[in-house]
């Protein structure tokens, strides 16, 4: 079986957020940050393993309440909770997407071609899947903004993907139909069996990182991710690793034909001004 605790195993990304506050934000905190647009998006890059090169950013949210930062793993369960995990999506989407279509523009003067070319990641909740007019409103957004849908990633965890209600999965074939990629999140953490992967139109699957933070250290992790990576290639999807922080991971990644790394060991998550200089700087070394 590909099911470990993920629990025990998600102790190191913790420390990121250690000295931030330990309150607990209410429901009226974040209504009125998503209200007054306080929340906003930061962009971790994803390279292709084989040659390094640019793939493209999983857009990630980011909280500062009375200047000390929220942790996304504190306040997006909260959102899911109060329902206004919708409103915040929207919020996302509407950020990342400009952000693209800016830095994408500047990409065809031909600088940073990489970059005009790059995928982008939004993380989706189940319960937004039930959401059609969100969805509507998504596409209507990349038209006015001249975005190829093939070009967005939606990022769905092994549990939300579970939640077969009819709209769920209504919305996953759509999504699909109109070319919009899907990627199946912290891979080997849920609790779904290999069905939903055949049975739902995935591109994308991506091991989780207390698994990848792990190959140093643990045999059994290095077997799981190799497993996932395996039966990623099977079913033909791209498989993805995440939470990289060191060249040893990557090597051996690359070993395992592994396609796409994600991790500090690559970048960070950056703020939307800061892409283009770690784009040029990468491609100047
Ligand atoms: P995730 O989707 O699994 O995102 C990857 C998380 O791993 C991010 O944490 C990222 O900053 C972190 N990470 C990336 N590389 C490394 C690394 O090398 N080492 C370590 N230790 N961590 C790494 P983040 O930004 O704190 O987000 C946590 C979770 O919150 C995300 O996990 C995702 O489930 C959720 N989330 C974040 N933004 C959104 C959003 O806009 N919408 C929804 N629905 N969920 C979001
Ligand atoms: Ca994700
Ligand atoms: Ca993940
Ligand atoms: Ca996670």
């Amino acid at each position: 079986s590909l099911l470990l605790q993920p629990n025990q195993r998600e102790g190191k990304e913790k420390n990121i957020y250690q000295g931030t506050t330990s309150e607990q934000p209410t429901v009226a905190d974040l209504r009125k940050a998503i209200e007054s647009r306080a929340i906003s998006v930061v962009y971790q890059p994803k390279i292709f393993c084989k040659t390094g090169t640019l793939a493209g950013f999983e857009a990630l949210a980011r909280w500062c309440l009375d200047g000390k930062p929220i942790p996304p793993d504190r306040f997006i369960p909260l959102a899911e909770e109060s329902g206004l995990i919708d409103d915040l999506t929207r919020l996302i989407i509407e950020q990342a997407l400009k952000w693209l279509a800016a830095v994408s523009e500047e990409g065809e003067s031909n600088l940073f071609a990489g970059i005009g070319q790059a995928h982008l990641s939004i993380n989706i909740s189940a319960r937004t899947l039930t959401n059609a007019p969100l969805f509507q409103w998504v596409v209507s957004l990349c038209d006015e903004l001249a975005i190829d849908h093939h070009r967005l990633i939606f990022e769905l965890t092994e549990s939300s993907a579970m939640g077969d209600t009819v709209t769920a999965l209504d919305t996953l074939t759509r999504l699909r139909m109109q070319g919009f990629k899907l990627s199946i999140d912290d891979f080997g953490t849920g609790f779904s069996s290999m069905v939903q992967l055949v049975r739902l139109p995935f591109s994308e699957i991506k091991v989780d990182k207390s698994f990848v933070m792990d190959i140093g250290a643990s045999a059994e992790s290095r077997a799981v991710t190799r497993s996932i990576v395996d039966l990623g290639s099977s079913l033909g999807l791209l498989s993805t690793a995440e939470g990289v922080e060191d060249q040893d991971t990557l090597d051996y990644l690359k070993t395992l034909g592994c396609d796409l790394a994600q991790g500090y060991f690559i970048s960070r998550p950056l703020k939307d001004n800061d892409v283009v200089d770690w784009y040029r700087q990468r491609e100047g070394e």
